[in-house]
């Protein structure tokens, strides 16, 4: 018999068995088009409907006001990096920044071409969670506010919207924790997400942009990343990820069937716990470096190893673990440690199977 295989990469990340079965029924006749959707003209009736009904699986599963677009961009979460900038930052030329991890940072430095970049929290070298809010400092004069809900190398995420000044759009980086919880959309100028880690493969990038944000392109911001543009088209200024985009629309109809947002919250609540209660419970063989409150739902990291980790020990633990089925656990390169992404698709079973491991492997090693 095949080994059972729970895969907790950070992406690309696990797609459900369920969707890839039912992507690979349809790779061949796409919906009784008798064509592949990789060979469906996107200037087609069958493509325009399939954009449409993935568009509205989006809005329903997010509740999207009417007065906000969906977008199906590519360029990844690093092109947003960019394109929030080109886009977002004319009225001013400022921004405001609140960096907390690696991926933050990132886009803050990218948008630094662009314009100028106010950090709201002090720069750190060592991200260990959101914060106080006390220790902010906005600009007033930003032209938006932009923050990651979840960094996915350290494992901090936003267990709530930030509050920010009155009328200065919101801007909010949701590669991994999408479509992992419901969100108040109309809290936002802007969300985006490469589809990787919880909503489907690389190749497309979701966004969501209110409608009175659009118009204001930097006279340099590419065609392709012109939010305005990417509207005006429906999606389909170019050739679109279609392959992607389908994959996209399958994975969320199996969350929507699955019970959607609350459900998906539900979950990832009690996986995370089962994983944080055996390293708080371990006694320091397990350690997790995040403040408590900021803890993430998706991404639990941690060192194995009494004193704040062993590497050996850690080598070890991926080895025995891979051995097992548990695969895809090693932390960053930058943090170094475990890291056991629990995106939608990693079952409670899964988790268990984990957690059982964790258990053992500590028995075994502990001084
Ligand atoms: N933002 C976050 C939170 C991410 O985790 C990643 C990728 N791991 C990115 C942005 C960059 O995405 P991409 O690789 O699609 O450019």
């Amino acid at each position: 018999m095949a080994q059972h295989i729970s895969y907790f990469s950070p992406g690309p990340a696990k797609i459900p068995d369920e969707v890839l079965a039912q992507v690979q029924e349809q790779l061949i006749n796409f919906d009784t088009t008798g064509v592949s959707i990789m060979e469906l003209s996107h200037r087609s009736k069958d493509f325009a409907k399939f954009m449409d009904k993935t568009e509205a699986v989006v809005r329903d599963l997010l509740c999207v006001p009417d007065n906000y677009r969906v977008l199906f961009m590519q360029g990844g979460g690093s092109g947003q990096f960019a394109a929030v900038p080109l886009n977002l930052i004319s009225r001013t030329g400022k921004a405001d920044y609140i960096v907390t991890g690696s991926w933050s940072s990132k886009a803050a430095k990218e948008a630094a071409k662009y314009g100028k970049v106010n950090y709201v929290v002090a720069k750190t070298e060592r991200y260990t969670g959101v914060p106080d809010r006390s220790s902010w400092t906005f600009d007033p004069d930003a032209s938006y506010v932009y923050y990651c809900a979840n960094e996915t190398i350290e494992g901090v995420e936003f267990h709530d919207v930030p509050e920010v000044p009155k009328g200065v759009p919101l801007v909010c980086d949701m590669s991994s924790n999408y479509f992992s919880k419901p969100v108040d959309v109309s809290k936002y100028g802007l969300i985006y997400g490469g589809a990787q880690k919880n909503i489907g493969c690389a190749g497309v990038t979701l966004v969501i942009i209110r409608e009175d944000l659009l118009g204001k392109p930097q006279p340099i911001c590419p065609t392709i990343l012109d939010y305005t543009i990417m509207s005006k088209n429906k999606s389909l200024y170019n050739t679109p990820p279609s392959f992607a985009i389908h994959v996209l629309g399958e994975v969320l109809a199996w969350v929507k069937k699955e019970g959607g947002m609350a459900e998906m919250e539900r979950r990832s609540v009690q996986k995370s716990k089962m994983i944080y209660t055996i390293i708080d419970n371990s006694s320091g063989f397990y350690s997790n470096n995040i403040q408590p409150r900021s803890r993430s739902y998706m991404n639990v990291v941690f060192r194995v190893g009494e004193g704040g980790g062993n590497e050996e020990l850690e080598k070890k633990f991926l080895e025995k673990a891979a051995h097992q089925g548990l695969l895809s656990l090693k932390g960053h390169r930058s943090v170094g440690g475990i890291r056991a992404s629990l995106y939608n698709a990693i079952t409670i079973d899964d988790t268990q199977r984990l957690a059982n491991f964790m258990k053992n492997f500590r028995e075994e090693n502990k001084i």
